[in-house]
This record gives structure tokens, C-alpha cells and sequence, in this order.
């Protein structure tokens, strides 16, 4: 069969209302996805769909065509977003979108602004040597993982559809090919800044700030200084988005600069995962040889990356280069505290604090030093305690988290002995905790399970399965109590891949 641009068909639109188009020339280039032989649709997130306005009905009938890019919806202006990027610590002046085409904006029922994204979907001017195309794993593990956070409360880009097109794509091996369609916020990055201020286009720079304050921080346009103002929100979401990852276990793992957005959005699955056993070294990706993105990292990290951002917005905060770095770097400096702030206040609630002591940072600091040394998995230990906390015969449990249960009861009579001096009951105090302490995360290895399953036999059951288990992390499901288990030696995943 040859692949073939369908006409539109009647009801194939999406209420587009795009304004990234209408940027500057140099701001992206203009391409409609590349059409595959054999689509055929894996997935569609019908809630998500229907909240951004699109018809349920039209999706059912046609998704797998407008989800792999074989026919391009009524209003959609595709195009290739440009930006640069530090990967790994080196800067590339162009990166730029590769092999993801946005098709277009919508608003949605909360008036909120939407990109509609499809990756994979084709080579495009930023596609250098790569061939524009996605294999179906990473595209199922974004998938699960995109659909995982936003169930946990956690921000970041969602997933509408998947699709898989009929067609190979060649890697260390050949691997079904895939189309993923995500939606975000926007898919503006620091990379997206750095692409104009490496050109020296302070203009281009000034255009994106302004695009950006309009879109993401409307009431920074009264701010005396808005784009001090605006690295300063940015610097707060950022600060904000990490401590929610470190809270969950989450090990984004290619932090590079290309991969922040401005938004406060986690963006851009690769090898990410979710740690098991507690260690603040954690690293799964296997190009991340020397750890620079390992758990613990991560806020560091995120200020490195900021800084990077707050360098291409230099020459709009003030005039006067001294100056501006001044200013700058007030935001740089005091980021530290912002993300300690809401890092320590997640934890607080992980360990059913609702008031606020001078030791609690201690206390938190002397659990998790424990969970290190005794090899205690993340996500059930706090998911324990929880039920420990209305439940004093739970405490067998929470003891089992560690290797030497014993280890726990010094830690134990310092928790109790704090709690007691806390506002909430242990009823509301369980309650509370187990919203912030999920039973369900992405494990690594059910994720494994799952993309094995569909990339090697074409079975997608697991796939449905996590999907189902991780709508709702915080609720005891005891129909997939197993899904809260941690892998058996033999199952345990110690590197995950690229999405390239
Ligand atoms: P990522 O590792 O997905 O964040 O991508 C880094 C850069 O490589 C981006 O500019 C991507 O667009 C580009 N890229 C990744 N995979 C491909 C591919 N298969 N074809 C073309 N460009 C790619
Ligand atoms: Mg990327």
C-alpha cells in the first residue's frame, strides 16, 4: 500500500486557535507529517479528548489516521518547532523539533491553551541524521508515564493517543514503528530561549518572553520589571516541579536544556523512571554514564539549567549588562531555598506533619537515611507508614519495609513523639497521608512488561492494565495489590533507554 495524504473528511476538524504560527518565520518551520502505511490506533485518552473539545466520535472513526499524520485535521497548521540546547552540559546552537510536528493550539473547557503534538511522525528541517520516526516502546512508556503523573498530581505533558504505523524503524535493531500524540502547556524550553540568544536575535528572545508571559504568566505583564519577573515565575515552577518528583520516586533522566519547559511541565519520557529501593544516586538512563541527572541531582541540576535560561533574558532585564547579571542572580541564588521550601514541605506532609518544627528536616533526613541503609523501597515505605499512622496494628508492616525491621523503632519512638505534638488526629493524619503517598507508581519493570508484551507479541493487555492501576495511585486497589510490589531479584530493571 502507498502511503497516501487523506483528504479531509467532514468532522475531522479540531477547534484550532494556533498563535505559535504567528511568531516570527525563524521562529520554526512549517511541515505536515510524513504518512505511514498501516496506521492503527493503540490508544485514545477519550476523557482527554473530550475535555480539549475534541469529537469523541470523529477520534473513534478516524484516530488512526489523524494520530499517525496520515490526514491532518481542518485548522491545523503543522510545524516544526525550532530550539538549542545543553545535552549533557554541551550546547547545540540547533536542535529544534526533530521528529515531533505540532499541529496545532486549542483552547479547552477551562479556557486553559493546549498544544496538540505529534512525535514521530516524520523527519522534518531539525532532523539532522535522524529519520524523524519513534519506536513504539518509548512510545508506550511515555505514554504510561505521562497518564502516571498526572494521576499522581504531578505536572506534565499528557498523553491523547498512540498509534502504531505499519512501518519498521531501524535502531540497534529494527522495532515496530509508533506515533505519539502528546498535549502540553506549550513545548516552549529553555532551549527554545537559548536558540535566539546564540544567535545574538535579542529580538527573537524578546518576542518568545513575551509570547511565553502572555501564555503562561498573564499577570506578569503589570510587574515592574516583567522579564525578571518572568525568570523569577519560572525559577518557582521549576523549584516547585522537582520537589514533586523527588516526593514520588521520579528520575526524569535527561535533564538537559531542550527538555525544561517554561511552563513547569515535565516534559520529554525517555529512559525516566521511578525508583524502587531508596538511594539518592539513583540512575536508570544508559547514556547517563557519569550521573549527572541521578535523583538527588535533580535540583542542581535545575538550577544549572535555569541559570542557562536566565542568560538569554539578560539583556530584557536591564539595560545595563552589570546590573542585569545582579538582578539575575538573586533569582539563581535564592532558588535553593524556594525548592528546599516545597521540597521540605512535601515531605512534612509524606510523614503526616500538618504543622511546622525546627527538627522536622531531621526527622525526614534520618528516615530516609535509614531507608538507604536498609535497602527500603520508596513509594511502600511512606504508603506503610500511612496506614501505620491510623492503624497501630500496621506496624509489623512498615517494620518490614527494612531489611532488619528492628532498624526502624529508634526513628519510630522520634515520629510518635513528634506527632504528639501535632494538630490532626490519626484518622484525619492517615487520611491525609495516603494522598500523598501513592500506593501505585510506574514501576520499571511493569513497564518493561508492558512494552515487551506489545512490541514483541502484540499484546497490549499489560499496557491497558498499568494504564488502569496508575488512573488512580492513591486508592488501595486490591485486585492489583501486586502492582504495589517491587521486583523480585530477577525481574529488577537497571537501565532503561533513550526515546531516540
Ligand atoms: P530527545 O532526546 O528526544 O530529547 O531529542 C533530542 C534531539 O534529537 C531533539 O532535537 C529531537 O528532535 C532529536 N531527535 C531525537 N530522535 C530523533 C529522530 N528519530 N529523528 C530525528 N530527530 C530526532
Ligand atoms: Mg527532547
Amino acid at each position: 500500500m502507498t502511503p497516501a495524504l487523506q483528504k479531509n473528511r467532514p468532522g475531522a476538524a479540531f477547534p484550532f486557535d494556533n498563535s505559535y504560527v504567528g511568531l516570527p518565520e525563524r521562529f520554526f518551520a512549517p511541515q505536515t507529517p510524513t504518512p505511514v502505511t498501516e496506521p492503527w490506533l493503540i490508544k485514545l485518552n477519550e476523557p482527554l479528548a473530550a475535555e480539549l473539545g475534541l469529537d469523541v466520535g470523529v477520534l473513534r472513526r478516524d484516530g488512526a489516521a489523524i494520530f499517525s499524520g496520515n490526514l491532518v485535521p481542518e485548522g491545523a497548521q503543522p510545524l516544526a518547532m525550532a530550539y538549542a540546547g545543553h545535552q549533557f552540559g554541551g550546547f547545540s546552537p540547533v536542535l529544534g523539533d526533530g521528529r515531533a510536528i505540532l499541529l496545532g493550539e486549542v483552547v479547552d473547557a477551562k479556557g486553559k491553551r493546549l498544544d496538540i503534538q505529534l512525535k514521530g511522525a516524520g523527519p522534518t528541517p531539525f532532523s539532522r541524521r535522524g529519520d524523524g520516526r519513534a519506536a513504539l516502546g518509548p512510545v508506550l512508556r511515555e505514554y504510561i508515564i505521562s497518564e502516571a503523573m498526572f494521576a499522581l498530581g504531578v505536572p506534565a505533558t499528557r498523553a491523547l493517543a498512540a498509534v502504531t504505523t505499519g512501518e519498521p524503524v531501524y535502531r540497534e535493531e529494527v522495532l515496530p514503528g509508533a506515533v505519539f500524540t502528546r498535549v502540553a502547556a506549550s513545548h516552549i524550553r529553555v532551549g527554545t530561549f537559548q536558540f535566539f540568544a546564540a544567535r545574538g536575535d535579542t529580538e527573537g528572545v524578546l518576542a518568545l518572553a513575551d509570547h511565553v508571559i502572555d501564555r503562561h504568566y498573564p499577570a506578569l505583564k503589570e510587574a515592574d520589571n516583567p522579564y525578571l519577573a518572568l525568570f523569577d515565575a519560572v525559577s518557582d515552577r521549576q523549584a516547585a516541579l522537582i520537589a514533586r518528583w523527588l516526593h514520588v520516586g521520579f528520575i526524569h533522566g535527561v535533564m538537559n536544556t531542550d527538555n525544561m519547559t517554561v511552563s513547569g511541565e515535565t516534559i520529554d519520557f525517555g529512559p525516566c523512571a521511578f525508583m524502587d529501593s531508596y538511594d539518592p544516586a539513583t540512575v536508570f538512563s544508559s547514556i547517563d554514564q557519569h550521573g549527572r541527572y541521578a535523583y538527588a541531582n535533580q535540583p542542581a541540576i535545575g538550577q544549572w539549567n535555569l541559570a542557562r535560561l536566565g542568560e538569554t533574558l539578560l539583556p530584557l532585564i536591564d539595560a545595563d549588562p552589570d546590573s542585569a547579571v545582579d538582578k539575575a542572580n538573586v533569582v539563581i541564588r535564592t532558588y535553593g531555598e524556594r525548592f528546599q521550601a516545597q521540597w521540605l514541605a512535601g515531605m512534612r506532609h509524606k510523614i503526616g506533619l500538618a504543622g511546622e518544627e525546627d527538627g522536622d528536616l531531621e526527622l525526614v533526613q534520618a528516615l530516609l537515611a535509614l531507608m538507604q541503609a536498609q535497602v527500603a523501597d520508596f513509594t511502600l515505605t511512606f504508603r506503610r507508614l500511612s496506614d501505620f499512622a491510623g492503624d497501630d496494628t500496621a506496624e509489623p508492616a512498615f517494620a518490614a519495609s527494612f531489611r532488619e525491621p528492628d532498624a526502624c523503632r529508634d526513628w519510630l519512638a522520634r515520629w510518635r513523639e513528634r506527632l504528639s505534638r501535632d494538630p490532626q488526629t490519626a484518622t484525619e493524619r492517615a487520611v491525609a497521608m495516603r494522598r500523598v503517598n501513592p500506593a501505585f507508581i510506574p514501576r520499571n519493570h511493569r513497564v518493561e512488561q508492558a512494552i515487551d508484551a506489545a512490541v514483541e507479541d502484540g499484546d497490549f493487555s499489560l499496557f491497558e492494565a498499568l494504564l488502569t492501576v496508575l488512573s488512580n495511585p492513591y486508592e488501595d486497589q486490591p485486585a492489583f495489590a501486586a502492582y504495589m510490589e517491587p521486583p523480585k531479584p530477577n525481574e529488577r530493571v537497571l537501565q532503561t533507554f533513550c526515546g531516540t
